[in-house]
């Protein structure tokens, strides 16, 4: 075993690390965090310290950590046909099985599911499908993207674009002009305070209208959301949102994509996000809990209508010319089946949603009363709070002062529990494994009032 001195040198000298500060982190001045192992809610790194993930990694290990069914699983498929292609109509049983697995739990009017690998790569497919539908309908025209502030759908070219957070696209050259976004349905952040929240859902349907009528709605190919915002604030829609947005978008012809990365398979108490908030979308975005990140596998779920054009493209053009060596891979296929089948036998989209519940009205009532948080929200389970300076006109802190990094590193070093300094706006973020215990979620909230007495008063 490598000695803790040697693994942060080589650590430093060689990896390197995807969102981290790349100058601080090679000089030494941010820890090199090493994980080694895990079990239910908790991870244990190197140096025997265990801690309580209510991040669930990426808000992905769904199903908890340690899981031997998914670890046989992989293991059997490895030893059994660790690969093949699935290309030109191959595939294996897992990935067979898999797709319907998810076509069983995914709303009635969705048809197919393709494959990737990470929920970037699967976004980069949804565009790739929009453009390719559009071509076939002789709309070349029609193929802009509409997406919101404060979405999250990946970081590469499209998908970084698609991003709406400024830390994405600063010094990337996105977004790249096919893309364009509109008003976030982020209330609590509305600019006028005195606006109630069927105001604002009237102002963001109004929004799109405009910036349709202002691009023109031929130009303008599918709209991209999360059913629920995650990376850009952990923010529930407000109510009737989506309800006004797909008015919007079936009046102008424009395709739906839910990317449903962190909200399918169950982190909301039920299987999809759409169903949760009555979305009717045309491609469905899955990753993160498909598989609980025990491999990287992704989808992109088309419905009826997108595939009847699809079909139809192929029939003219010949096969479709989109693929990754690694779709439908049968280890994280198998992965997928296993998952899904522990989630039905433990039950633990309803425990996501009993105890998601259970952790939000604690935490709401545990910090109601504090002089600086803004907001407490969230559904199912996951959930953030916001904190500023005044709470009564609603004046945010300076970015510089980084309060909401400095409350999750004085959780994780006071109660070693792990929660998220959301990357825009003081936000502390909560999205445990879904078989977290009710009693977990009372460490979760004592400790989260601890840290913000410590940094706040
Ligand atoms: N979409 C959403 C909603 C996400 O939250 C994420 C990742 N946080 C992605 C897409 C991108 O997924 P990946 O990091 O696997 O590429």
């Amino acid at each position: 075993m490598l000695r803790n001195d040697q693994l942060d040198q080589w650590d430093r000298d060689n990896f390197f690390h995807p969102s981290t500060h790349l100058a601080q982190h090679a000089r030494g001045e941010s820890p090199s965090r090493v994980i080694k192992t895990a079990s239910g809610v908790f991870i244990e790194d190197r140096d025997g310290n265990k801690l309580l993930d209510a991040f669930a990694g990426l808000y992905c290990v769904n199903v908890g950590y340690g899981r031997q069914e998914i670890a046989e699983a992989i293991a059997e498929q490895a030893r059994e046909l660790a690969y093949y292609h699935s290309y030109v109509g191959h595939g294996t049983e897992a990935s067979i099985t898999l797709a319907k697995m998810i076509l069983d739990r995914a709303p009635d009017h969705m048809s197919k599911v393709y494959f990737g690998l990470g929920g970037s790569d699967a976004n980069e497919t949804n565009v790739k499908l929009v453009w390719y539908y559009n071509n076939i309908l002789g709309r070349p025209q029609k193929k802009k993207i509409i997406s919101r502030w404060r979405g999250y759908h990946g970081s590469g070219l499209v998908t970084g674009s698609l991003t709406g957070l400024e830390l994405f696209h600063k010094k990337f050259d996105l977004p790249i002009e096919q893309v364009i976004h509109t008003t976030a349905p982020y209330y609590y952040r509305r600019e006028d305070l005195n606006q109630t929240e069927a105001e604002f859902v009237a102002q963001c349907a109004a929004d799109l209208e405009n910036l349709i009528a202002r691009e023109g709605a031929d130009t303008i190919g599918a709209f991209i959301g999360e059913p629920m915002l995650g990376t850009g604030g952990i923010v529930p829609p407000p109510a009737g949102y989506w309800e006004a947005i797909q008015d919007v978008l079936n009046k102008h012809d424009i395709l739906l994509i839910a990317d449903e990365v962190v909200t399918g398979f169950g982190r909301l108490g039920t299987m999809f996000g759409s169903e949760h908030y009555g979305i009717k979308p045309d491609i469905i975005t899955i990753a993160k809990g498909l598989t609980s990140a025990y491999a990287p596998l992704s989808g992109s779920i088309v419905s009826d209508k997108v595939w009847s054009v699809l079909e139809q493209g192929t029939d003219e053009n010949g096969p479709i010319g989109h693929g990754w060596t690694y779709s439908a891979h049968p280890i994280g296929a198998a992965a997928g089946v296993a998952n899904l089948k522990l989630l039905d036998d433990l039950s633990l989209v309803s425990n996501a949603g009993t105890v998601g519940a259970y952790l939000n009205a604690t935490m709401r009532e545990a910090l109601a009363d504090h002089q600086n948080v803004g907001d407490v929200r969230g559904d199912g389970m996951i959930c953030a709070v916001e904190f500023v300076r005044d709470k009564d006109s609603r004046v945010f802190f300076d970015a510089t002062d980084k309060i909401g990094p400095q409350i999750s590193a004085k959780l994780l070093e006071q109660d070693k529990i792990i929660a998220r300094a959301m990357p825009q706006g003081d936000i502390l973020g909560f999205a445990p494994p879904f078989c977290l215990t009710k009693s977990e979620a009372d460490q979760v909230v004592a400790g989260t009032v601890r840290a913000v007495k410590a940094v706040l008063g």
